[in-house]
């Protein structure tokens, strides 16, 4: 059994700043702005928001532009048709089911189009303090090469997180786990020698 304490703890040194990397003001734009991060990077995402959400930033903008409009302005984030197709019905949505508010449970989230579970759980657990574990591409590979999980899919992976882990430490492993799969324990060549919790690690030990 992994001392799952320990190895947080040894994170949280090593990397004391962890925090979401996505710039936000509100719910409503970390929502965007998750959306937006599909496949691309928080610092490309961090660009074009910096300039979009100067024009327009709440749920009622967005619903009133075109899905092409929307898509001008974050063409440079990829995918932008269907990002923008997103972002139009999900502003919609948010305006004429949740009186224009971000709704704040992983059920009523989940419900607009675009939002699966990790994006629901970013915003939660960032916006809304809410305890939530997101698992992304970063957080499946390095707790499952840790060791921590042993799963195939990223639902699964939260579950067993959400047992492995003390639920007032859920939201910030999130940052850990994806500072360190940013930083040391990359997809390709994580640099195990350099790493904190070599000791820890199944992929290393084994
Ligand atoms: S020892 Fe290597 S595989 Fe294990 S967590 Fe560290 S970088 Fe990742």
């Amino acid at each position: 059994m992994k001392d799952v304490n320990k190895i947080l703890d040894k994170l949280e040194e090593t990397y004391p700043d962890a925090q979401c990397e996505l710039n936000y003001e509100t719910p409503f734009e970390l929502l965007i702005a998750t959306i937006l991060s599909a496949q691309c990077t928080d610092v490309r995402v961090n660009k074009v928001t910096k300039e979009l959400f100067a024009k327009y930033n709440t749920p009622e903008q967005f619903a009133k532009l075109t899905e092409e409009e929307i898509g001008e302005e974050i063409r440079s984030c990829g995918l932008y048709k269907s990002k923008s197709k997103k972002i139009k019905e999900t502003s919609k949505m948010i305006c004429e089911n949740f009186g224009g508010e971000v709704p704040q449970t992983l059920k009523e989230l989940t419900t607009l189009p675009g939002v699966g579970r990790k994006t629901a759980d970013v915003v939660l657990s960032n916006a809304f303090n809410h305890d939530a574990i997101a698992v992304d591409t970063h957080v499946f590979r390095v707790t499952n090469r840790i060791g921590i999980v042993n799963t195939k899919t990223a639902e699964k992976t939260e579950f067993v997180l959400m047992d492995a882990i003390p639920k007032n430490r859920w939201s910030h492993s999130h940052h850990l786990f994806i500072f360190h799969g940013r930083r040391i324990c990359k997809a390709r060549k994580p640099e195990c020698d350099i790493c904190p919790i070599k000791e820890d690690c199944d992929y290393y030990n084994n």
